[in-house]
Parts: structure tokens; C-alpha cells; sequence
């Protein structure tokens, strides 16, 4: 059996959003309507999903766009439609993208969602079919209620935050028990936001879901434009950019970041 994972970077879609959401503009004390500001300041930006495959079992972290948006962004997206577009070409859903990979959605044994946010949960119901749906306890928690209301019907586990030897608090869960995934908490853009750190093949891959925006977050210590506490996210940033300079670290990718690829690691 191999000592490694093998993860999957798909993009599911993309959203317009402004710069201030991605990176503090220290000229600007609220985040920007879409349409507001010029197309310059509010770019579209991918939306990733990801999909690791485990000797033990297959698991997606997070869930991208509802195919919803493809015909009703405004209804499906409700007031947050305010600050962000959606935007999803087809075959980019997750699920349509996981069956291009020859997988059934009965297959897939963990859905982890990173946190909350629309764009990583209107996708939710399209993997209806999966074993087991897992989010951090404190990111449910301190979910709204119409977070959860988005995931009627879905029933999640969420768990508690076990010792782990990686992230800023070493708090998190080690997916399989054997090493190789762990869920680390990240908080600070949202109360229980976790990153993922991979084991694969060539050393570790640090999955960084909204804790920053790209490279240039964590290099700077940018913190994300929305926070639920600024000295966690600052902790947690700090923690990445220290992660982004271990030799075994393969590579830190943010959930939003154009510069990153399809690809598999
Ligand atoms: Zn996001």
C-alpha cells in the first residue's frame, strides 16, 4: 500500500468578488457591491474543489457552485449575490467533474468542507450520494443560520479538534488515522476554517482554503478582506508562510488564487 495520497486540483467555476474581499485595501472600510468598482478591482477568480485519493478511501474538500447558478445566480445566491457572481461553464460542477474521473458519487467516503461560505457549499446537494460529510465543529457552530439552511437535507458530522502536529494551534484531525490527510485548524477567516496538509508522493501539500488568497497573503501577511478574528487569521497566515518554506513542502495552494492549475500531485 502506498505511504502517500494523490490530490486532484479541479476548478468549479469561478467567482467575481472585489479586491477588498481577497486583500485589506487600508483605503477601503467596507467590501465593495459588484459593479461598484471597475472590472480591474473585481476580477473572476476560480473556485477549486479538491479530490484525494487515499489507499483507504476517496475523499472531496468542498463543493464549488450549485449547477443553480447556471440559471438562477440571483435567487440561488440570495443576498450574497450583493458581493460576489458566480460563474460555472459546463462540465466544471463538481459532480460532473468528478464522473469525467470514471467516479460515482457513492464512491466518495468523506466530503470536507473548509467552511461555510457559499462558494464552497452551494455545491452540496449535487454530492448528495456521498458516504459521510464532515465539517469542523467550531465552523458549525458558528455557522448562520442560513449557512445551514443551505445544506438541508445533508446531514454533517461535525468534529471536535484532536491534538495534531501540524497548524497554528496543532488542532485539527487526522483523517485516516495513518498520517497522511489532516485536517488542520485554521481559524480566523471564519471561526473554524481548516486547511488540509497531504502527504504526497514528493513530501507535503498544504490545501490553504480561504485562510489567504495566493502567495502574496501569506508572503506579506495579507489578511483575508472578511475575518471573525484578526489575531487568529493573522496566526494562521503566519503559520502558512512558515509551512511554505519547509523543504518537504511540495506546495501551498489557496482556494482562489488564478495561479494555480488543474493539476495532480
Ligand atoms: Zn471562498
Amino acid at each position: 500500500m502506498n505511504n502517500f495520497v494523490k490530490v486532484h486540483v479541479m476548478h468549479c467555476g469561478d467567482v467575481k468578488v472585489d479586491r477588498r474581499l481577497a486583500y485589506r485595501d487600508p483605503d477601503l472600510d467596507h467590501i465593495p457591491f459588484i459593479g461598484q468598482r471597475s472590472e480591474e478591482y473585481q476580477p473572476w477568480l476560480p473556485v477549486s474543489c479538491y479530490l484525494i485519493e487515499h489507499p483507504k478511501g476517496t475523499v472531496v474538500i468542498d463543493a464549488g457552485w450549485s449547477e443553480d447558478v447556471r440559471t438562477r445566480p440571483e435567487v440561488h445566491l440570495g443576498h450574497a449575490y450583493k458581493f460576489c457572481h458566480p460563474r460555472l461553464p459546463s462540465g466544471q460542477s463538481i459532480s460532473e467533474q468528478l464522473a469525467s474521473k470514471g467516479l460515482t458519487l457513492k464512491s466518495i467516503d468523506y466530503v470536507v468542507i473548509s467552511h461555510m461560505d457559499i462558494d464552497h457549499i452551494s455545491g452540496i446537494h449535487l454530492l448528495a450520494d456521498a458516504k459521510s460529510f464532515l465539517v469542523s465543529e467550531p465552523e458549525w457552530n458558528g455557522a448562520k443560520s442560513y449557512q445551514k439552511a443551505r445544506c438541508e437535507g445533508v446531514v454533517f458530522e461535525s468534529f471536535s479538534l484532536d491534538p495534531i502536529p501540524f497548524g497554528p494551534y496543532q488542532l485539527g484531525k487526522d483523517l485516516f488515522g495513518d498520517g497522511l490527510v489532516y485536517l488542520v485548524f485554521t481559524p480566523g477567516h471564519t471561526a473554524g476554517l481548516v486547511s488540509v496538509v497531504a502527504r504526497v508522493e514528493n513530501g507535503w501539500l498544504l490545501l490553504a482554503a480561504d485562510a489567504g488568497y495566493s502567495k502574496e497573503s501569506w508572503n506579506q501577511l495579507i489578511l483575508p478582506g472578511n475575518t471573525s478574528n484578526e489575531q487568529q487569521a493573522l496566526q494562521s497566515l503566519q503559520w502558512i508562510s512558515d509551512f511554505s518554506k519547509r523543504d518537504d513542502c511540495v506546495a501551498v495552494i489557496a482556494n482562489h488564487d488564478p495561479s494555480v492549475k488543474y493539476g495532480i500531485y
